[in-house]
């Protein structure tokens, strides 16, 4: 049976606050970036030893390169609390110095020409940036990629990415792009061994682990897989029920199909909800939420949002970080439209209308592109989720039905697997509405002049 709006209303607020909470809790982690990029990162390769009972990793990873136009030759990477051991470069050891997080290291001027490769040494416990859960041998990641593998954290700087994986036996992993291969090495332990082709930012890179069970679906040649420790297969089945109509849905209204042949889906220990390529961290309460509510569904539809929406379209720079959460929130709650009807949805909007007049209220408001986003309050986060999400609602209010979606669709065509800013979506909806839209982005997104 449908709730009463209230309590409708409490609940969609209530996932609102979790998933900021959640996300942004590791937001504040990465480092923004101040248009410094001097280097061009075509892709990482990463061996990884977690210990989930000493909740440490050990690991070493190739860093393949170019250095940009002007740059000094002289590669800077984020590894957070990590302990460097050593850097290779050319069959060499050479010297690296650090500085806080930043791991800065010195190369030969003639590696200013060309492509160029480092390997770098490394083990600790990570600050951030992984959840483990030593009592139930679970672990993910989330978000701070550069707190478990040294990398630069930019979005605007995509890589592709391999990843061997040594575990103990008997545990379940997943990680991004395709397994190719599984091994069991001497002494009993199990290498696995994934590969992404595609470029993405290094906060969608990822992996989970833990002694999970595992379903699998087949719908729309995508690979549909369902994890939890916690949960039943019949559950599971019935908790993850909308993901392939979900997936259908975002394909249709971005316009290109889902970049992947699987998509994961797990509900491990935890309160933390992430997305990463091709797979999706989910709070573990949210399977028993569903189970009771079958329409409750936001978190998993945002999350698998962001697999167009985040992932691929990805904000150039934190300060435009609404197009990721904003267009994730917003298009969780078309879907429910699509799925359980208009009421639904303008309940979610109403929700979504309260949060941001609620920072408002508190003279917290600021324009959708921030400033800076070095230090942000859980009211900047409110109005990157709630009110990007909500002027979304006014757009497609303003252009009408066929205009937004055809806007939607060649926007994310145009940017997809490429960074964006906020006018790159006035500038597609202006061209496709004929429409001159800037009052309207002047007073919800632009800083004043
Ligand atoms: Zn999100």
């Amino acid at each position: 049976m449908r709730k009463q709006l209230h309590q409708m209303l409490r609940a969609i607020i209530r996932n609102c606050l979790i998933l900021i909470l959640t996300i942004s809790a590791f937001t504040t982690q990465a480092q923004p970036d101040k248009d410094r990029q001097t280097v061009d990162i075509l892709h990482y390769e990463a061996t990884i030893e977690p210990d989930i009972s000493e909740k440490t990793i050990r690991g070493a990873v190739s860093v393949q390169f170019r250095f940009l136009a002007g740059s000094p030759p002289r590669l800077e990477l984020d590894c957070g609390r990590l302990t460097v051991e050593r850097v290779v470069y050319q069959k060499s050891d050479v010297d690296f110095t650090r500085k806080g997080s930043q791991l800065i290291i010195p190369l030969p001027p003639a590696s200013l020409r060309g492509k160029q490769k480092v390997r770098i040494f490394y083990w600790g416990q990570p600050a951030g940036g992984v959840q483990f859960f030593p009592e139930s041998r679970q672990m993910y990641t989330v978000f701070s990629t550069n707190r478990w593998m040294p990398c630069r954290t930019a979005p605007a700087d995509r890589a592709s990415f391999d990843l061997q994986l040594i575990l103990p036996q008997g545990l379940t992993a997943i990680a991004n792009g395709k397994l190719r291969s599984k091994k069991t090495l001497t002494g009993g332990k199990v290498q696995l061994n994934w590969r992404m082709k595609r470029d993405v930012p290094v906060y969608c890179f990822g992996f989970a682990i833990g002694p999970l069970h595992l379903i699998i679906e087949r719908e729309y040649g995508v690979k549909f897989q369902y994890l939890s420790a916690d949960y039943s297969e019949a559950e599971l089945r019935e908790i993850f029920q909308e993901t392939p109509r979900m997936l259908r849905f975002f394909e249709r209204k971005a316009g290109v199909r889902y970049p992947g042949a699987c998509y994961s889906q797990l509900l491990p220990k935890g309160q933390v909800s992430q997305e990463m390529q091709h797979f999706t961290v989910i709070r573990n309460t949210y399977g028993k939420q569903v189970l009771e509510e079958k329409e409750d569904i936001n978190l998993g539809a945002h999350e698998l949002a962001h697999q167009w929406w985040g992932n691929q379209v990805t904000c150039r720079d934190w300060r435009h970080f609404w197009l990721n959460e904003g267009m994730a929130v917003f298009m969780s709650s078309a879907y429910r439209e699509y799925r359980f009807g208009r009421e639904i949805y303008l309940e979610d909007i109403e929700a979504y209308r309260k949060a941001y007049q609620g920072v408002a209220d508190k003279e917290l408001d600021k324009p959708l592109q921030f400033p800076d986003w070095d230090h942000p309050t859980p009211e900047d986060r409110t109005l990157v989720y709630y009110k990007g999400a909500y002027f979304l609602h006014l757009l497609r209010e303003e252009l009408g039905e066929r205009i937004f979606w055809k806007g939607i669709r060649r926007y994310t065509k145009k940017y997809f697997g490429k960074p964006v800013v906020s006018s790159d979506l006035q500038t597609i909806m202006e061209k496709v509405s004929r429409k001159d839209l800037s009052r309207l982005f002047a007073k919800w997104v632009y800083p004043a002049q």
